[in-house]
Formats: C-alpha cells, sequence, structure tokens
C-alpha cells in the first residue's frame, strides 16, 4: 500500500499536480477494495467516511489512477466501467455477467498463445490486450431459464 501511495505521489509530482487528501482517501479506499469496483461503488463507500467527497472529485481522479498505473478499465457494465487495481496483478481475462454484474475472473495459457500467435502473424507488437466475454453466469441462467 505504502508502494502505491508513493507511486501515485511521483506520477502527480511528475505532472505538477498535488497529492491532495481527497486524491490519497480515494486511493486508500480503492486499496481497500476486494477485486473489481466502479465509480458509484466507490463514492458509496468513500461518501461514509468523508461526505464532502463528490463523485466529481472521484471521476476526475479516475484518469490519473489509471495513468499512473495503479488501476485499469475492465469492461464495462450497465453502462459504467468497472475497473480494478493493476500493480501486482497477475494478467487475466473476465467473464462479466449482464444480468447480476457478477465478474468471473479467468487465466488460459492456450488463449495468451494464440494471441503471442496472431501478433506475431501480423507482425504487430502487442502493448496491452484484454479479454471480456459477456453473458449469462450459472445462477443468473438456473434462475432465468436460459
Ligand atoms: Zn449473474
Ligand atoms: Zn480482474
Amino acid at each position: 500500500m505504502i508502494n502505491q501511495i508513493a507511486i501515485f505521489r511521483e506520477y502527480l509530482k511528475s505532472r505538477d499536480l498535488r497529492f491532495t487528501p481527497e486524491r490519497r482517501l480515494i486511493l486508500e479506499a480503492i486499496l481497500s477494495l476486494p477485486g473489481h469496483f466502479n465509480i458509484e461503488g466507490l463514492y458509496y463507500k468513500l461518501h461514509r467516511k468523508m461526505g464532502r467527497l463528490s463523485l466529481a472529485t472521484i471521476y476526475r481522479s479516475i484518469p490519473h489512477l489509471i495513468n499512473s498505473g495503479l488501476i485499469k478499465e475492465v469492461m464495462r457494465y450497465a453502462d459504467r466501467p468497472q475497473y480494478e487495481k493493476s500493480l501486482g496483478c497477475p494478467h487475466h481475462g473476465h467473464l462479466v455477467c449482464i444480468n447480476c454484474g457478477k465478474i468471473l475472473e479467468f487465466k488460459d495459457d492456450e488463449i495468451e498463445k494464440l494471441q503471442d500467435r496472431v501478433c506475431r502473424e501480423y507482425d504487430f507488437k502487442p502493448t496491452e490486450h484484454r479479454l471480456g466475454i459477456r453473458g449469462y453466469c450459472k445462477n443468473c441462467r438456473h434462475k432465468k431459464g436460459k
């Protein structure tokens, strides 16, 4: 956690931005969250702790957190981007349930190799890739008969 805070502070400094108490609180809240999160969820969590922190402040800090490499967008659910902490988090893909919003993570070496092969075939140097699959989780399918 100290590490992430140092990274964020350095990032902000390099862009002549201040490491404000609000930015610190937002980062600490994210670091304390397990798994995936969205801005509204983060807002509710922070709002209880610190009423004056606005949704706009959180929105504005998200690009900085992404650019500093601390978080990344996973996938959208109900028109809202879902994020996760990216530092020290091994690469994985996501299965997102469009009914209940559950996000499952998966890791598949075959898919990774396949993507590398595609890049080689097209003489393309990859810097990032994301794999997300939308659908219905087991629970929701059982409930709805899908
Ligand atoms: Zn579901
Ligand atoms: Zn994930």
